[in-house]
């Protein structure tokens, strides 16, 4: 793809890109900095609108309504990266032979290059009984806006899950006033990402400052309705908990569905290497539906990273640009009690190394240090949290 003005722009093959979240943004963005002329169509099947999609579990606490997490509709986007978007249009195929994607009325569109950009939808887990009327998930404005509307009347939710979204969700839901029980088979909030000495302190933080009930080391078995907004849940511990509604975050599951249908290598996302191509070398992957070099994170950071990297790529027509995730901070949105931390094995996963902590009265600094003493992940809580960037620096100038 070229950034010389083409006599007839508008009779050349568009880049196409699925999905109009913040890896579809973010990478069109990058993309149309260096790249000004050749045409673009962006393909989704929400409103397209541009919104930070990690203010979902804290926009309710700043009395934000769904239209306020708006930064800008569809048309705006359009106008502002000269693009084509078609907005409540499905994609229901890849035909990489005619390089085409279908919609679901049937219409068909040629790309000349296709980066999808097609998200992750939450994990669903069995439970039995009236698992429809009682749960929620959160993970899209839409969803944001029909949360708001299912909250209204209830006291006590159950949040299923403490990753990331689950924890906040808990803290905000707290803070707003709801009774707050979380359920989870982790034994402490964050249990992917932290230490358990940093998991458990968080645990008991949230619980002294925001009065949340955690239920950890089990599983919601069966959801039993006792009248319309009730709800009897048995957990795997036989203990029951009577609540109001239940919040699902226990996870995404990338979606892949488009391309498994097109043949194209997938794991717990669409496979693409350190220069984002996918096994087609037409069709190229970030974001949450991607698993770039072994890696399936969904975070913001290295939508940002996999968006240069991509861009560069495809400017220069080649694959040669490689993605280098540096150490990446990510900060729990809790107000009440902060919290940030870098994943060792985000960076240097092959080092050797221990944990070291310092704890003073709720307040905790987790240091991850190889063999040669140098850091290589962090944990900071309380009054620590603030020097999570002097503890970055200290990670990428050694
Ligand atoms: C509540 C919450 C809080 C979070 N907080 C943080 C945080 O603090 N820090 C952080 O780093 N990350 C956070 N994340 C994660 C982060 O927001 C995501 O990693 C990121 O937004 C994913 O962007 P995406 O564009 O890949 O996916 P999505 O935002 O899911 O976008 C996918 C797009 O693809 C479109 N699409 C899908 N299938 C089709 C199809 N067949 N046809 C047409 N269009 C299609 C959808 O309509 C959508 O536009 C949070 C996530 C949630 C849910």
């Amino acid at each position: 793809m070229s950034n010389n003005k083409p006599e007839n722009m508008s009779e050349r093959t568009p880049l196409v890109i699925i999905g109009s979240g913040l890896a579809g943004y973010i990478f069109a963005k990058a993309w149309r900095r260096a790249d000004p002329y050749t045409p673009l169509t962006i393909v989704t099947k929400d409103d397209g609108a541009f919104y930070s999609k990690p203010m979902l579990s804290v926009a309710m606490l700043q009395n934000k309504t769904p239209d306020e997490l708006v930064i800008a509709d569809a048309a705006t986007m359009a106008d502002e990266l000269s693009a084509t978007i078609l907005t409540q249009t499905n994609v229901t195929a890849i035909n990489r032979k005619q390089h085409t994607i279908q919609y679901d009325n049937g219409q068909t569109l040629s790309y000349k290059k296709l980066v999808l950009a097609c998200g992750a939808k939450p994990y669903q887990i069995e439970i039995a009984g009236d698992t429809q009327q009682a749960m929620c998930s959160v993970n899209n404005l839409g969803d944001y806006r029909q949360f708001r509307i299912w909250l209204s009347g209830k006291k006590h939710i159950a949040i299923l899950g403490s990753g990331l979204a689950g924890t906040e969700f808990a803290h905000e839901l707290s803070k707003a006033g709801f009774q707050v029980s979380v359920v989870s088979l982790d034994p402490h909030p964050l249990s992917r990402f932290i230490p358990a000495k940093s998991g458990q302190l968080l645990q008991q933080q949230l619980h002294s400052l925001c009065g949340i009930d955690w239920r950890m080391n089990v599983t919601l078995k069966g959801i039993e309705a006792q009248k319309a907004g009730d709800f009897q849940l048995l957990l795997s511990d036989q203990s029951n908990l009577r609540v109001d509604g239940v919040l699902s975050a226990v996870g995404l599951r990338a979606n892949t569905r488009l391309a498994e249908q097109a043949g194209l290598k997938t794991n717990k996302g669409v496979i693409v290497d350190k220069g984002l191509m996918s096994s087609d070398p037409d069709i190229y992957a970030l974001g949450d539906c991607a698993e770039v070099d072994g890696d399936w994170c969904c975070f913001i950071a290295p939508i940002h990273y996999c968006s240069e990297v991509l861009a560069k790529n495809l400017v220069a027509g080649n694959n040669l640009e490689r993605l280098h995730y540096p150490a990446m901070v990510i900060m729990l949105k809790t107000a009440t009690y902060p919290l940030s931390f870098c994943i060792p094995s985000l960076s240097q996963e092959q080092e050797e190394g221990e944990w070291q902590i310092t704890q003073q009265s709720g307040n905790q600094r987790a240091e991850y240090r190889d063999i040669n003493h140098k850091l290589r992940g962090f944990v900071v809580t309380g009054t620590y949290a603030k020097e999570h960037m002097t503890l970055l620096n200290e990670i990428t100038s050694s």
